[in-house]
């Protein structure tokens, strides 16, 4: 499975870009729990279009294209007033959705199931049993109003489940995001229209949970 370790690339000119990671995928691949279309306008355009915003707004500021993304969203209180929103939602939606397909892969082969090994313990010790943790996923998810995520973090080896508005990134808060789902309507609305449980009951059948736990494993 491809991993996204770099947000950025030198351009033709060589000049340091962010740039759109390929899908470790094809489009079709998480049918029918996401369907194709979805996934072809959610990472050509929705995903693309953070990218292009955050190049843009930090060609204002070229001095932060040699900070990773990581750093900036880290330190988004120190990046300049006049584009400090834009890399926090961009930004936040370049690093959000590079995360998110890599923790997704084809139902059966890759995703679904329950984690084992160290973050199977770990869920079971902070939320008791597996699917305790996935029910508290679903609600943050369901109940979270209007468009945002709901993550599972790890800080200080802590797991914690989370709601978060817009493209809010949980390193923000000191935290570090290994699983996430994203209820932007723009994520399920061509094959769910309103029924927001139904995606993310769905969506639990594409959870790669072999790169949620080497995320895990890295955080620690
Ligand atoms: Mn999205």
């Amino acid at each position: 499975m491809a991993q996204v370790k770099e947000h950025r690339a030198a351009g033709t000119s060589g000049e340091i870009r962010h740039v759109l990671p390929e899908l470790p995928y094809d489009f079709a691949a998480l049918e029918p729990y996401i369907d194709t279309q979805t996934m072809q306008i959610h990472h050509g355009k929705h995903h693309q279009a953070y990218v292009t915003n955050l190049n843009n707004a930090l060609s204002k500021h070229p001095e932060l294209l040699t900070r990773s993304l990581e750093e900036l969203l880290r330190g988004i209180n120190a990046v300049p007033d006049d584009i400090r929103t834009t890399v926090r939602n961009n930004g936040g939606g370049h690093h959000n959705h590079s995360l998110f397909w890599t923790i997704m892969a084809p139902a059966g082969n890759g995703g679904g199931g329950e984690p084992s090994g160290k973050l199977g313990d770990a869920i079971k010790r902070t939320f008791g049993e597996f699917a305790k943790f996935k029910e508290q996923l679903s609600t943050a998810a369901t109940s979270q109003f209007g468009s945002g995520w709901a993550w599972l973090t790890v800080a200080n080896g802590k797991l914690e489940v989370a709601g978060r508005p817009n493209q809010d990134s949980a390193l923000m808060d000191e935290k570090i995001p290994i699983l996430g789902v994203d209820v932007w309507e723009h994520a399920y609305y061509l094959k769910y229209q309103n029924r927001r449980p139904e995606y993310v009951t769905a969506w639990w059948n594409v959870v790669n949970w072999q790169e949620v736990a080497r995320r895990y494993e890295a955080a620690l």
